[in-house]
């Protein structure tokens, strides 16, 4: 490992030396491999450190399954890796607004996301499921639409979770929906009795139930879906460029690897 660092160090110093780098730009931000980012030599990605194990926050930064897969991606195209965390509702506009270059977050690729920002090709599967409490007399998803069913129900706000349950459960009358700005505040919500369930991804609520004792997750699932990175449709050059690195990184393995570290296959 040491040996190996040394080596890429002196890499490094022989890329700064000969001039030949992979990350020169000229002056007006663009770099020379055709793409402009948000920040010179940046590669800046927007995320809402609070859904382990894909971000989090350790040690004052943000780890994960996701900043491990945008360290890969910036590594391959030179340029330096900077997250900025805010909440998961201001992902999409932080993108649009070309403030961060990619989006990565355990992000659904839904219909009305694909009209707001470019989604790279998948890189991971997420599943809804719902947590309740040890004992709770819904046993089962179909018991959150079934006749006179009238739950109130947490999710994180913005999420899939909520976008599913508002329509399925609150349009329907069987229910009302409390909306969060952090999956964990659901999870407490439901530890502390204030909702009767709560709809998140299967990852997540893993690392919450592991941390708060008397709540398990139904085993039936809601609804399976696919993650990929958020991107703007105004930098067709940069989207290129990161969409055919994560393919690459899918197609040699690295992903895999990335996500294997995170989580375990039952
Ligand atoms: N996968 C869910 C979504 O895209 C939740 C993502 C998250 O909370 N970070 O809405």
């Amino acid at each position: 490992m040491k040996k190996l660092f040394a080596l890429s160090l002196a890499m490094v110093m022989l890329i700064s030396l000969t001039g030949c780098g992979s990350t020169p730009s000229n002056d007006n931000g663009e770099n020379q491999n055709g793409f402009s980012t948000a920040v010179k030599g940046k590669l800046t990605m927007a995320t809402n450190a609070a859904f382990p194990p894909y971000e989090y926050i350790e040690g004052g930064q943000v780890a994960g399954i996701d900043a491990e897969i945008a360290a890969a991606i910036a590594e391959k195209l030179g340029l330096e890796l900077q997250i900025d965390d805010m909440e998961f509702d201001s992902i999409t506009e932080a993108i649009k607004g070309g403030k961060a270059d990619i989006g990565l977050a355990g992000m659904t690729v839904t219909p009305d996301r694909q009209e707001e920002v470019d989604f790279t090709v998948s890189y991971a599967t997420g599943v809804q499921v719902v947590i309740v409490k040890e004992g709770s007399a819904i046993t089962s998803v179909a018991d959150l639409f079934k006749e006179g069913a009238s739950h109130v129900v947490g999710v994180q706000r913005n999420t899939t979770g909520d976008i599913l349950t508002t329509g399925d459960i609150e349009e329907k009358g069987f229910g009302t929906i409390d909306r969060y700005s952090k999956g964990a505040e659901a999870v407490q919500a439901l530890k502390t009795g204030k909702v009767d369930c709560v709809v998140i991804d299967s990852e997540p609520a893993k690392a919450f139930v592991a941390e708060v004792e008397g709540l398990k997750i139904l085993e039936t699932e809601y609804v399976n879906e696919d993650y990929a990175a958020a991107m703007s449709k105004t930098n067709p050059e940069l989207y290129e460029a990161v969409n055919q690195t994560l393919q690459d990184l899918i197609a040699d393995g690295t992903i895999q690897k990335i996500i294997d570290k995170y989580i375990s296959v039952e």
